[in-house]
């Protein structure tokens, strides 16, 4: 069912101490503002999961993992299996991330495999779709979208969209400074729940939850999420200092 999320991609970023240094801040932030209708999810690297989620114990806050591989384990030096981080508790993760797609060459029937396992392993997951600024400009943004959403979630049942949120990250806004604007946003939304109920039926896509990615900012959230079909954010840069990022929280929970 629809809810608001604000994840935090921390990306390859801190340390473990500075992870428990930032959580520890971010608790207290919201402490005293607690949100009532915004799931807030931090995603810390794999080294710090299992801190993270030891202080994370008893709070609202949830947990989330970058990645995982496309095998459920095996001799796979360096890779990370769904099970271990469900097992360091991590109860969401991003998958198809445009970092992921454009420098370790993901395509959509990997990030089918992924998808899969992390739903098999209990992990809600955080699917990223969106369009480069080359195939905005030629017009492409519906056909990438399109063809995204069929391939990467082929396969899913109803029951398992119930765990997927749709985070639609334009890559051209992806780290850059450049945001799209609350309508640009508003606009692919709404063709991604109209393609979902298209592709998947049983109003899939009226359902599901869509956050927007890209450069979102305590200074134009409140714009963005205002949006009707934006169900809030998956942050980066901004999420890398607590108060930024609560900052982003309280737009969420204020429009
Ligand atoms: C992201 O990497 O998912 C992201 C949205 O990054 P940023 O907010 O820094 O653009």
């Amino acid at each position: 069912m629809k809810k608001n999320v604000i994840a935090g991609n921390w990306k390859m970023h801190k340390t473990n101490r500075e992870a428990l240094r930032l959580v520890t801040r971010l608790m207290k932030l919201m402490e005293k503002h607690p949100p009532r209708k915004t799931e807030v999810v931090v995603c810390p690297p794999f080294t710090a999961l299992a801190p993270v989620a030891e202080l994370l114990k008893g709070s609202a806050i949830r947990l989330g993992a970058q990645n995982i591989f496309w095998e459920e384990e095996g001799a796979f030096t360096g890779e990370v299996a769904a099970r271990m981080v469900r097992g360091a508790g991590a109860r969401y993760v991003i998958i198809g991330h445009s970092e992921r797609r454009r420098y370790f060459k993901e395509d959509e029937s990997v990030i089918n495999k992924k998808i899969q396992l992390a739903l098999k392993n209990k992990l809600q997951v955080i699917h990223c779709v969106g369009e480069t600024l080359e195939e905005r400009r030629h017009n492409l943004t519906q056909d990438i979208i399109i063809n995204q959403l069929e391939w990467g979630l082929k396969g899913l049942t109803g029951d398992d969209f119930k765990k997927v949120v749709i985070a639609y990250e334009p890559v051209w806004a992806i780290g850059t400074g450049k945001t799209a604007t609350p309508e640009q946003a508003q606009e692919v939304h709404a063709f991604i729940r109209e393609i979902l109920n298209t592709l998947y039926g049983n109003q899939v896509g009226s359902r599901i939850t869509i956050v927007y990615g890209g450069s979102v900012k305590p200074e134009n959230a409140a714009g963005l999420l205002s949006q009707p079909d934006v169900n809030r954010a998956l942050v980066g840069g901004a999420c890398l200092d607590a108060r930024s990022f609560f900052k982003i929280i309280q737009a969420s929970e204020t429009t």
